[in-house]
């Protein structure tokens, strides 16, 4: 019994195949390919494009869709409500695989919580991309240049992608519709003025995908107007000017 149909999850179900009966629990019905996520909100790519059915990937588990609200490990146990009416069922196993991912984290940047948007489901993304393209509306009703001006903070490696494919998306969508609004910024917020860390796995393409994006990172001191007390990075977009 595995809870979980994510990277970990589908990987564990995919490879014991055939060979024992899996029941694979999970809140949603697909895998999300996380490492494209940047790419929706940037509208570069449709939602079905990194989306892929569990049933399909995992063709030998049963796939039962539902939230775990409980886990008795010692009997090896847990309790699933359904998504359509909330009634509880108990599910139960030889050996149990908990693989139900982890939550983003804020490192206790002042605001973060409040003011920002999320960056982890595709609802996420989606609803990133529905937010600049209203900002971009309205900025071309009142020339506010905060309304196109985006933060990103956390220069990790998903930071710098959203912030590289942000920036194009904006850059465009000024370029061919929006230029009545103010010339849009992705300013990256890092805690660390050493620039953007990559994650260990990253191969040394990934690494350098900032620059072979062509995309300038400059430091700014700390006296931004944004809540957050952590010295930024400009992300210049192709058009010029940053934020
Ligand atoms: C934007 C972004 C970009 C990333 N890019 C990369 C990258 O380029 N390279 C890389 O190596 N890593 C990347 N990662 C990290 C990678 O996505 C995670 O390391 C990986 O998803 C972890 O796999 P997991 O199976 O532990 O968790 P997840 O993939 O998060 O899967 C957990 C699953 O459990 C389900 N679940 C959670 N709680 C419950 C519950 N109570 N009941 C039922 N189901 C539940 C969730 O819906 C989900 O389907 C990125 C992450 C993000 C957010």
């Amino acid at each position: 019994m595995i809870v979980g149909g994510g990277f970990g999850g589908t990987s564990v179900a995919r490879r014991l195949g055939r060979r024992t009966e899996v029941i694979l629990i999970s809140d949603r019905n697909y895998l999300l390919f996380s490492p494209m996520l940047a790419e929706v909100a940037a509208a570069d790519l449709d939602p079905r494009h990194i989306l892929a059915p569990l049933r399909q990937i995992c063709p030998h588990a049963r796939i039962v869709i539902g939230t775990v609200t409980g886990v008795d490990a010692s009997r090896r146990m847990v309790t699933v409500r359904s998504p359509v009416d909330g009634s509880v069922t108990i599910w139960n196993g030889d050996a149990l695989v908990l693989a139900a991912g982890s939550e983003s984290a804020t490192f206790g940047v002042p605001g973060v919580t409040e003011h920002s948007l999320p960056f982890k489901t595709i609802q996420h993304a989606l609803a990133i991309r529905t937010r600049l393209l209203r900002l971009l509306e309205a900025a071309t009703v009142t020339p506010d240049p905060t309304l196109t001006s985006v933060a990103i903070v956390g220069a990790g490696y998903s930071g710098a992608e959203l912030a590289a494919s942000l920036a194009d998306f904006l850059d465009r969508a000024f370029k061919k519709y929006y230029w009545s609004a103010p010339t849009p910024s992705v300013t990256l917020m890092a805690r660390r003025a050493s620039g953007v860390r990559s994650p260990p796995t990253a191969s040394p393409r990934q690494a350098a995908l900032p620059a072979a994006r062509g995309r300038e990172l400059r430091h700014k001191t700390a006296t931004d107007p944004f809540p957050w007390s952590v010295p930024p990075i400009d992300f210049r977009t192709k058009s010029g000017t940053a934020g």
